[in-house]
């Protein structure tokens, strides 16, 4: 099936038809970002700085770029000036370094915070506590050029339906738990960025407002041709 057919078939497939449908390139070439822009696609997430960078240089200037991977604070400068979200804060020292190269570009740059929903421990992010520490430290109101507008997850690698829909669902609760406390004007939580090509539709059952597709959308990524 050609990029535009997965993507009308994906569409369709929506439980939640709002839900933003980010188009995962990481690996991608040009003419396959090219191809899915031209059926409509505006959002692309991408997991490497240089990679990211690169592709933003050449490609249309209004694709909305979401760095989705782990993010190391000496990388910050280079995408500050232009990313539109970056899902995978899970720390304060990093939200710190955003705040300050997002002012730099004169810019205020939208954040989700990363939890660590999955089993696994090689997967990134903060748990409920550090979460909550971020959320109510004093000096967050401080950071005016970040914006923090919600969580974002990555449930476990496994064939468990029901772990997986455990996993999102307690990162639902977390969420709706953090809206109710009282929280600064830079944080105003709305996106619940949970859900990648084997479980989407699992995480907008449980209120996912973004998901993340790669492989479905463009088939099996090809690293070695990197
Ligand atoms: C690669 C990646 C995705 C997309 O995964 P697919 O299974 O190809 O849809 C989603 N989120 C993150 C954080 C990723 O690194």
């Amino acid at each position: 099936m050609s990029i535009k057919a997965n993507l009308s078939s994906i569409k369709n497939s929506f439980y939640n038809p709002a839900c933003l449908l980010i188009a995962v390139s990481k690996t991608q070439s040009s003419s396959a970002i090219l191809e899915a822009y031209g059926a409509g696609i505006r959002d692309f997430g991408e997991n490497k700085v240089q990679e990211l960078t690169a592709k933003q240089a050449e490609l249309p200037a209004d694709i909305r770029w979401h760095f989705i991977g782990h993010l190391q604070t000496n990388k910050v400068k280079y995408i500050a000036p232009f990313v539109h979200l970056i899902h995978g804060v899970d720390s304060w020292k990093l939200l710190l370094e955003i705040d300050k190269q997002a002012e730099k570009s004169g810019r205020v740059v939208s954040c989700l915070l990363q939890i660590h929903i999955a089993q696994e421990e090689t997967k990134f992010g903060l748990d409920r506590e550090e979460l909550l520490a971020i959320l109510q430290n004093p000096e967050l109101q401080h950071l005016k050029n970040v914006r923090i507008i919600g969580l974002m997850g990555m449930a476990s690698f496994t064939e468990y339906i029901h772990q997986i829909r455990t996993e999102f669902r307690f990162l639902k609760n977390l969420f709706d738990e953090c809206k109710s406390l009282q929280l600064p004007e830079n944080v105003q939580l709305s996106e619940l960025s949970m859900g990648m090509s084997g479980d989407y539709l699992i995480a907008q059952e449980e209120g996912s407002t973004m998901v993340r597709i790669g492989t479905a959308i463009f088939g099996e990524r090809n690293y070695t041709k990197q």
